[in-house]
C-alpha cells in the first residue's frame, strides 16, 4: 500500500464535498441523522439529485450509468456523503439486485429494470430469509411451481427489510423440491403489488418499522421474470452475497458514529475525566483507523488475484459490525440518562442516538451473522 496523499484524491473529494454543500438538502441530513431508518420519500428524492448528476450508481459499470469511479473513488464518495449526513439510496435495488441483473440477466430483463433503478423510480426488497431459513439458506421452503407460461408462488418470506416500501421483490423459491436443496432454487423478480402477497409489519426493539413479512397465496409470477435458468438462483444467491460482503465494513456508518461520540464528549469537559470511558473511545478511534486501513488495503486488491489471499469481506464485516456496536454503546454512556428519553423526545445532542443503539444490535445478524462469517473465516484459514 502506498501512504503518501494524493493530489487527485483531494481533488476528487474537494469535488464531491462542493456538491454535497450545494445539493443536498439541509431538511434531508437533518431527518437522516434524527431516524436511522430513512424516510422512502428522502430515499428517492436523494437518488433523482444523484441521478441528475450522474452519481445515483457509484457501484455500477459506466455500461450502465454508473460514473465509470475507481473502488477508490467509490468509497470517499460514500464516506463523504455519510459525514455531510445524505440519506442512503435503496440498496436492495442498487447493491443487490442490480448486479444480478447485470451477471445473469437478459436484455429485456436490463432494459425493463435497471434505468429505473437507476432514475430512483423503483425500490426493491429482498426476499431470501424465512422463517426457517436464515443461516441455512439452502432449506428455503416458498415453492414456484409451473402454470403454462407463469409460476404460482407460495410460502413466506421474513425480515425483509423496507419490504413496505418495495415495487419489487426479488426472492429465492424452490422450482424443484427433488433436487438437492441448492440445485432446487430460482432467482424471481416479483411485482411486491401482485395478487396474493401480504406484507405486515415486525416492529423491531427500537419501536421502528423497517421489518417486514411477506407472505405469497397462489402469486402468478411470469416465468420471464426468472433471472438465469431454473436452479440457477443459488449462483445468483452467492454472488449477490459476494457483492453485499464487499461493502460490508460500513466504515462511512462508523465515522460518522464515531465523530458524532466525539462531539457529545466535546461538550461535556466532565466525561473527559472518566479516565476509563476515555481509555474506551481511544480503542475505538485506533479500531476505526485500523479498519480503515484494513478496507483500503481490500479496495486496492479488489478484482487482483491476491485479493482471494484473504476473506476480506467476513473480515470487514466482524469488525465493522463490532465497531458500530461499540461506539453505539459509548454514545449512550456518553448521554448518561439523557439516553433514557424516547428518541423523538430526546434533546437535539441525543436524537436517535438510543434507536440506533438498539436497532444496531442486528449488524452482527444480518447479511449473515458473525458466527457464520467466523466460520468462513476460520475454513479460509485454516483450509477445511
Ligand atoms: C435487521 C435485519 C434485517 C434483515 N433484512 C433482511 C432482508 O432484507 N432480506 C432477507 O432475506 N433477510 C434479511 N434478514 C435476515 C438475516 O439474513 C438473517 O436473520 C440471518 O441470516 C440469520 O438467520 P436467522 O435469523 O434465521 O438465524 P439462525 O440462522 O436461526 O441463527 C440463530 C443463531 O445461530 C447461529 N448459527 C446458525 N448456524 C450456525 C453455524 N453453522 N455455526 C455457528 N453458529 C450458527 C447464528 O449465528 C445465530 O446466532 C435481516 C435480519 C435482520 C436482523
Amino acid at each position: 500500500m502506498n501512504f503518501e496523499p494524493d493530489p487527485g484524491v483531494a481533488a476528487f473529494r474537494e469535488e464531491v464535498r462542493a456538491f454535497l454543500r450545494q445539493q443536498l438538502p439541509p431538511e434531508l441530513a437533518e431527518r437522516a441523522r434524527r431516524h436511522h431508518h430513512p424516510l422512502k420519500e428522502d430515499m428517492v428524492a436523494w437518488t433523482r439529485i444523484l441521478h441528475a448528476k450522474g452519481w445515483s450508481a457509484p457501484h455500477w459499470p459506466a455500461a450502465y450509468g454508473g460514473p465509470g469511479w475507481t473502488p477508490l473513488q467509490r468509497h470517499l464518495f460514500e464516506e463523504e456523503c455519510a459525514l455531510a449526513g445524505a440519506p442512503a439510496t435503496c440498496a436492495s435495488a442498487f447493491m443487490l439486485v442490480a448486479p444480478v441483473i447485470m451477471a445473469f440477466g437478459n436484455d429485456e430483463q436490463k432494459e425493463r429494470h435497471l434505468p429505473p433503478i437507476l432514475r430512483g423510480e423503483t425500490f426493491w426488497g429482498q426476499g431470501f430469509s424465512e422463517p426457517g431459513a436464515g443461516s441455512d439458506l439452502a432449506s428455503l421452503r416458498t415453492r414456484a411451481v409451473a402454470d403454462g407460461s407463469d409460476y404460482i408462488v407460495n410460502g413466506q418470506k421474513t425480515w425483509t427489510t423496507e419490504g413496505h416500501y418495495a415495487d419489487w421483490l426479488f426472492c429465492l423459491v424452490r422450482t424443484d423440491a427433488a433436487a438437492k436443496p441448492q440445485r432446487g432454487i430460482s432467482f424471481l423478480l416479483i411485482d411486491a403489488r401482485s395478487p396474493g402477497i401480504t406484507i405486515r409489519p415486525i416492529i423491531s426493539i427500537d419501536g421502528a418499522h423497517s421489518l417486514n413479512e411477506v407472505f405469497f397465496d397462489d402469486v402468478r409470477v411470469p416465468q420471464a421474470n426468472r433471472v438465469g435458468d431454473e436452479g440457477q438462483g443459488w449462483t445468483c444467491a452467492k454472488h449477490l452475497l459476494d457483492n453485499e460482503r464487499a461493502f460490508s465494513a460500513e466504515l462511512p456508518r462508523n465515522k460518522r458514529m464515531l465523530a458524532r461520540l466525539q462531539a457529545l464528549l466535546a461538550e461535556a469537559p466532565a466525561l473527559q475525566q472518566d479516565a476509563v470511558l476515555m481509555r474506551r473511545v481511544a480503542e475505538a478511534e485506533a479500531d476505526l483507523l485500523a479498519l480503515e486501513m484494513l478496507t483500503l488495503r481490500a479496495l486496492s486488491e479488489h478484482g487482483k488475484p491476491e485479493a482471494t489471499a484473504w476473506p476480506a469481506g467476513s473480515i470487514l464485516h466482524v469488525l465493522g459490525s463490532e465497531l458500530q456496536q461499540k461506539t453505539g454503546a459509548l454514545m449512550l454512556q456518553a448521554l448518561g440518562e439523557r439516553g433514557l428519553v424516547a428518541p423523538d423526545q430526546a434533546d437535539e445532542a441525543a436524537a436517535g442516538i438510543t434507536g440506533d443503539y438498539l436497532y444496531r444490535r442486528a449488524v452482527t445478524i444480518y447479511g449473515g451473522s458473525n458466527e457464520i462469517q467466523r466460520n468462513l473465516i476460520a475454513r479460509h484459514a485454516l483450509g477445511v
